[in-house]
């Protein structure tokens, strides 16, 4: 009786587990689908697959005497062979570019051995002579137990290949961080305290350590189907489509992936669909502070441009350029040099299509045939002549040229993944949707993927900055962008500016949503506010010197230290000379806008407007080819 019913639980846990793994492969299949990651959809496919097919071989050999000898035989053997190297090779080169050189050759080196092991195991071992019966149960037990063993690691492996990959493409702790010190609201308000509002929900019971936070922890296991109907008639497209992922993963989503939603999604992402800066829109950045900002970018980029050598083409590329206002000025201020000048092709990595007409509008483009063919459009910048173009990604510039990058508030709107500490150790943040269909803030019960970069990051920190902290954030793509822009710079010359708020160090909890210029909770009405986190200038610094030997990276200074050696003291006095007292209003605002700490102190108007200095706030990274020498600014 007993053992009938174990039988039919035997019968009954395949099933279940197949139900389960199609349930968790249609989810993942429709999220990779839904970005567009259609190797991923194939690679879903295939496995799912060569899973099903390689239990049936299995069972049918198992099924077979143990000592028969037939090419039937042969024939199952090499195929749950074949179908499990295949698998096995699928999977490292789906996710080595996941790990280093090293690290994706390991792997590599791991998967040869196992399949060469497999193989001597199914050709060599189970094929000895039957002459020894209990030899031949010990072989029959190692094939079995090899092969049960790795589809069970496949199976894991394809429940966490969509949260893995995600990671991939793309290709961190004391207090809270005050919002005050973050990307710049266009004004200061007294009114309003500058802290981001309590986004969490519900309370956390889980150890001494969260007492100050409310976060819930999620019970139901990351994979559980939710309880809950997510619809709500009101919801916004982006909204809908964030509780549609939640809902068809059967589980939260990270922070970092709602962020990268909330911000660039193809249809209803914050950036996408309008412009949100200026005081018309959501917050202010200093080129829209004042046209002195991108006059000394252009004075640096041209000093690397001399100290290159004066190269007579080089690729300048922006990364996330907002309006195109930095550029503008930029090549205004620079317009009088012309061998300089003569040698740009400009590259504007945006992924937002109307930005992108934006820059197209300010930098005063027009599109016009190429000169040696017909379908070829050549854009040019009017303000100076210059080449244009547009990608969506820093892989997509045509490399071969010397390369200058400038990163300016590109880093902070890069996702991340938020970690807490808790009495299992340190737990990711996820993002769940509470019983009135709200978003609400949860901890992973169990490991998840990201945890690897946060291994990563604590390696680049000491342990006594880590016991200190609760919390801690880590930027996947940040390190995956400086690897791309370090190796760029090592192979083609040059460097990178990267300026943006953030520490020298390991980042807490910074992550804030910011609308019209107020701070508002990150769950409320997503896409209809900026999502942005301090910039871990540290692990900037790791990745590139990890990337390459042959780049250096000097800083970060502060905004401050960096304006005032090109000279903006100068360039504020020349520009006061020759102005009306309006203009001579504004340029005063900006310079103590862009050099200042604080609030500013000469300031006459309504309380509420009195500018914020981003001085200190701000900080600015290079990383240049060794070659280069060192910049101006950080000598
Ligand atoms: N540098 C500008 C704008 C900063 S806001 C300024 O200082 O005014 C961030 C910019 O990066 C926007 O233009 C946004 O559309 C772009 N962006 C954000 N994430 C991006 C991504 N993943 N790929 C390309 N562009 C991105």
């Amino acid at each position: 009786m007993l053992s009938n019913q174990r039988g039919s639980m035997e019968d009954l846990m395949p099933c279940i587990s197949y139900c389960f793994l199609t349930t968790n492969c249609m989810s993942t299949i429709y999220k990779a689908y839904v970005h567009d990651d259609y190797v991923m959809v194939a690679f879903i496919i295939y496995v799912y697959i060569g899973l099903f097919m390689l239990d049936r071989c299995l069972t049918a050999f198992h099924h077979l005497p143990p000592r028969e000898s037939s090419p039937k035989k042969t024939f199952l053997k090499f195929a749950i062979w074949f179908l499990t190297s295949s698998i096995l090779f699928g999977f490292v080169c789906e996710f080595a570019p996941l790990f280093s050189v090293v690290g994706a050759v390991a792997l590599f080196a791991i998967v040869v051995v196992g399949c060469s092991g497999l193989f001597y195991v199914y050709f060599f071992l189970d094929d000895k002579p039957a002459s020894e019966e209990s030899s031949g149960k010990k072989m029959e037990f190692v094939s079995d137990q090899v092969c049960k063993a790795l589809t069970n690691m496949m199976r894991k492996l394809l429940l966490q290949a969509s949260a893995l990959r995600r990671l991939s493409t793309a290709h961190s702790l004391p207090s809270l961080l005050t919002s005050s010190s973050r990307r710049c609201s266009s004004s200061s308000s007294k009114t309003t305290s500058p802290q981001p509002p309590i986004t969490s929900l519900e309370h956390l019971d889980d150890g001494p350590s969260q007492a100050t936070s409310k976060i819930s922890i999620d019970r139901s296991a990351l994979y559980n189907p939710p309880e809950h109907s997510h619809e709500h008639s009101s919801d916004s497209e982006l909204v809908k489509h964030l509780k549609g992922i939640i809902k068809f993963r059967g589980g939260p989503i990270s922070v970092a992936e709602y962020m990268e939603e909330v911000l660039t999604n193809p249809k209803a992402g914050f950036y996408i669909n309008r412009d949100v800066f200026g005081t018309e829109g959501d917050f202010i950045t200093s080129p829209e502070v004042s046209q002195m900002f991108g006059e000394m970018i252009g004075v640096w980029v041209m000093c690397l441009w001399e100290q290159m050598g004066q190269p007579s083409k080089v690729n300048l590329v922006e990364l996330g350029p907002g309006r195109g206002t930095l550029m503008a000025d930029l090549l205004r201020g620079t317009s009088k040099f012309k061998n300089f000048i003569e040698s740009l092709q400009i590259h504007m990595v945006e992924c937002s299509p109307t930005l992108q007409k934006l820059q197209h509008k300010n930098l005063k483009c027009v599109d016009e045939d190429s000169h040696n063919g017909n379908v070829d459009k050549r854009t040019i910048s009017m303000l100076t002549g210059t080449p244009v173009s547009w990608h969506a990604a820093l892989e997509q510039v045509p490399s071969g040229l010397p390369t200058i990058i400038i990163a300016h508030e590109f880093y902070d709107a890069l996702p991340v993944h938020q970690f807490q500490r808790a009495s299992r150790g340190w737990c990711e943040k996820m993002i769940d949707v509470a019983e009135d269909s709200s978003f609400r803030f949860v901890l992973s019960p169990q490991s998840t993927p990201a945890k690897l970069y946060l291994m990563e990051r604590c390696k680049w920190a000491g342990a006594e900055e880590i016991a200190k902290l609760d919390q801690i954030e880590v930027c996947p793509k940040a390190i995956e962008l400086t690897h791309t822009i370090a190796k760029r710079i090592s192979s083609d010359g040059g460097g990178a500016l990267v300026i943006d708020y953030g520490l020298d160090g390991i980042v807490s909890d910074s992550l804030q949503a910011i609308r019209k210029h107020k701070f508002v909770n990150i769950l409320d009405n997503p896409g209809s506010a900026d999502l942005s986190a301090y910039v871990d200038f540290a692990s900037i610094r790791h990745s590139a010197e990890e990337a390459s030997d042959d780049v250096i990276v000097h800083g970060p200074i502060t905004q401050s230290q960096f304006l005032g050696s090109l000279g903006i003291n100068f360039r504020v006095e020349a520009l006061l000379k020759n102005c009306t007292d309006e203009q001579a209003e504004s340029l005063r605002t900006g310079y103590w806008r862009l050099v200042g700490e604080g609030e500013a102190p000469f300031w006459e108007g309504p309380d509420d407007q009195v500018p914020i200095g981003m001085g200190t706030r701000y900080l600015v990274m290079a990383i240049v080819n060794k070659k280069q020498g060192i910049p101006v600014s950080f000598q």
